[in-house]
């Protein structure tokens, strides 16, 4: 699948944001292995620990399928206009824990023109893993 493709299912999921304290609506697209591809939204709360960030309802959302093998996610967020919108440092650990760094692609965008594409790793070297 095209990145821009993805990435405009991103912009698709971005519509069922729950963000009434921010107003800040993401949404994310994690392509599986097999080709599905599983669409995340960002969920707030009142008490805003419990928020979720909507990379991660996509992941969570996957693993609940059964999936556990993934290619790339693409995200797409801002308040009325898009912006750049890079994964929080606990999104990028939920990604470690499934994704081959150096395979496991990241799509941000703002638009067709302005679509930047990132490996895991480039976005978090280092990683914390379980060592066996
Ligand atoms: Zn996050």
């Amino acid at each position: 699948m095209e990145a821009y493709e993805l990435w405009q299912k991103a912009v698709k999921a971005r519509e069922f944001s729950y963000s009434p304290y921010s107003g800040f609506k993401v949404g994310a697209a994690l392509l599986c292995k097999n080709g599905e591809v599983v669409q995340g939204c960002n969920v707030e709360n009142s008490a805003y620990g419990p928020s979720n960030c909507a990379e991660r309802t996509a992941f969570f959302a996957a693993v609940a399928k059964g999936q556990r093998e993934f290619e790339a996610i693409a995200i797409a967020g801002g308040k009325e206009e898009l912006v750049m919108c890079y994964p929080c440092g606990v999104c990028r650990q939920v990604m470690a824990e499934f994704c081959d760094p150096d395979n496991f692609h990241v799509i941000c965008g703002m638009n067709k023109e302005k679509l930047e594409i990132l490996t895991l790793r480039e976005l978090l070297p280092k990683s914390f893993e379980m060592q066996d």
